[in-house]
Order: C-alpha cells, then sequence, then structure tokens
C-alpha cells in the first residue's frame, strides 16, 4: 500500500474506487473497503478529519486518530492507496477562509429542508460538500462508497454529485449497510467514548429502530422511539419516520421511508437509522427482517 500525502501523487489512481473517511477506522470502514474492492478496481482511502464539517462546540479536537492501527488495517484489507492530506491540500486557503466558500455551497434540498442533522449541526453538511467535492477533485474516482450510517450525509452526496455531473462525470456513488456490533449498536469511531453505563443504555437506539416494526402508523413508531429513549434516559435531537428520499415528513407508510435517530448518551451523540419498506396499509405490521436482515426471536 501506498502511502499518498500531496494531491499531485494521485494522478496514478484516478478511476479507482474511493472511500473518504475520517480516520478511527473499525469494520464499518473495513465493511466499505472490502465493497470497494470487489469492484476490481484500485482502492483509494482518505484520512482526513474534516475541520469544516465541525461545528464550534463540537468535538474535533476530540475526534479520535488512530493513524497506525488505521494504515495496518488498509494494508491488511488489500487498499492500494491511503491518501492522508495536511490541511492545506484541501484548503490551501485556510480554514476561516474554507469556512466561508463552504458557507455560500448552494446544498441540496435534502441538506437543508428535513430539519434532522441540518438543523442539529447547522454548518455540518456545507463542510461535507466541500471536503467531498475537492477530494473527488483531486481523486477523480469511478466510484465512492459511503456508509448508510450516515444517510441524510449519503442522501447529500447523492444529490451533489447529481447535480454537478460536469464536474464529477460519471462517478458512481455506493451506498453501503450499516455494520453493527452483534448486540446490535451501529459501530462508530465515537462508540469508545461510551463508558460501561452509557454502552449498554446506548442499546436502546437500535432497540427503538426495531420497535418501529410493530407500528401501524409513521406517528405511533416515532412515539414507541420516544418512549423506549426516554426510558434508557438518553437525550432525544431527534426519532422520526421520513420519505427515504426526501427525508421530508411522512403520515403513512405506504412509500419506503427511513426511520432516523439521533440521541446523545452521556457527552456522546449517537446516530442510526433503518430503512422501513413501503407496505400495504391494511397490513399493520412490517416483518420484522425486513428492517434487521434477520427474522425476530419471536417470529
Ligand atoms: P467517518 O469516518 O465517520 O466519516 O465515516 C466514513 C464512512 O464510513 C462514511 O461513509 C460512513 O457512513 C461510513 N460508516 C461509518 N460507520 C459505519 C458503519 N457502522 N457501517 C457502515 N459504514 C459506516
Amino acid at each position: 500500500m501506498i502511502l499518498v500525502e500531496s494531491p499531485k501523487h494521485l494522478a496514478a489512481y484516478a478511476g479507482c474506487a474511493f472511500v473518504p473517511t475520517m480516520g478511527a477506522l473499525h469494520q464499518g470502514h473495513a465493511s466499505l473497503v472490502k465493497r470497494a474492492r470487489e469492484s476490481g478496481k484500485p482502492t483509494v482511502v482518505s484520512i482526513f478529519v474534516n475541520p469544516t464539517q465541525f461545528g464550534p462546540t463540537e468535538d474535533l479536537d476530540r475526534y479520535p486518530r488512530t493513524l497506525d492501527a488505521d494504515l495496518a488495517l488498509l494494508e491488511s484489507l488489500g487498499t492500494a492507496a491511503a491518501y492522508c492530506p495536511p490541511i492545506d491540500a484541501l484548503y490551501p486557503e485556510g480554514i476561516a477562509a474554507s469556512m466561508q466558500v463552504a458557507s455560500a455551497l448552494a446544498l441540496p434540498a435534502v441538506a437543508t429542508e428535513p430539519r434532522l442533522e441540518d438543523l442539529c449541526r447547522p454548518s455540518h453538511f456545507a463542510g461535507v460538500a466541500l471536503v467531498v467535492g475537492r477530494l473527488f477533485d483531486q481523486v477523480r474516482p469511478a466510484s465512492a462508497y459511503f456508509g448508510e450510517k450516515d444517510y441524510q450525509q449519503l442522501r447529500l452526496v447523492e444529490d451533489f454529485v447529481a447535480t454537478e455531473r460536469e464536474r464529477f462525470g460519471a462517478l458512481e456513488i455506493v451506498r453501503c449497510p450499516t455494520l453493527r456490533e452483534s448486540d446490535g449498536l451501529a459501530m462508530s469511531s465515537r462508540n469508545r467514548f461510551l463508558s460501561a453505563p452509557s454502552r449498554a443504555a446506548a442499546l436502546a437506539l437500535s432497540r427503538a429502530l426495531r420497535a418501529t416494526h410493530m407500528a401501524f402508523r409513521p406517528a405511533d413508531a416515532e412515539r414507541m422511539m420516544r418512549d423506549e429513549l426516554t426510558k434508557s434516559g438518553l437525550a432525544i435531537e431527534y426519532a422520526v419516520v421520513r420519505d427515504a428520499n426526501t427525508l421530508l415528513e411522512v403520515q403513512t407508510f405506504e412509500a419506503p421511508t427511513r426511520v432516523l435517530i439521533a440521541a446523545r448518551c452521556e457527552a456522546v451523540r449517537l446516530i442510526d437509522n433503518v430503512a422501513m419498506p413501503a407496505r400495504d396499509p391494511t397490513k399493520s405490521k412490517c416483518p420484522f427482517a425486513a428492517l434487521f436482515g434477520f427474522a425476530a426471536p419471536s417470529e
């Protein structure tokens, strides 16, 4: 595996399969790399903790950095190149000026209207769009792999690329499913900050998502989730059912929806989501297996 630090040395990788990350890699990231490797193209993984997507009160300085372990994992996965740029390789104008550039970007509606991450983290998606666009410009991949774990981010990237076809060419955005621990907790770089009691309480997110398969209407599902999260002492930012494409509010399960949660477990902010397939309005339950890929113990 080649370690690349300057965009000048990326030319050889144009047309690659690309996985952008912020490092502190876990098996969820590894699943994206494995998926990229399946394309048969050389795989490039970037590791860059992007300052422009962190708000002033967020955890940029505390964000975990485990570069040696990350590089060893990427090497073991058969990655062709790890791109680890210094900040000025992506932001030659400096961070303050690049934040200005980010705030002037015209973002797709899915990043501004749902009032989910866009409301909780107001400048976050502008920073994401800026860095993803610049990484794509530098790496010039044929395909890029994003996790459904960050579902609103994934939808933003899909729409951003679709509206900038001249800039990004035929770049394909590939959706990758969320990898979970065996007890259901979605893998995340931030899970390492959970104390033992918080780690147990954090299971309320996947439990709440699972509970929604019993709901008849989105409003019922939202109430069930709030009950489950509150019972475990989590501070809810949102726990909602939305249109799977626009992420706007819905009244029924007749079209595909996405069930999304953001909640704080002590100081750790956790997000998770599942797809809810469209369902016949005369049937009250969604098959559990359709949500999590395995049958419920009682089914
Ligand atoms: P991050 O390093 O957190 O910016 O994540 C880099 C990529 O990995 C993003 O596309 C995430 O959605 C994806 N990712 C993070 N956690 C998981 C997970 N548990 N399963 C699958 N993909 C994930």
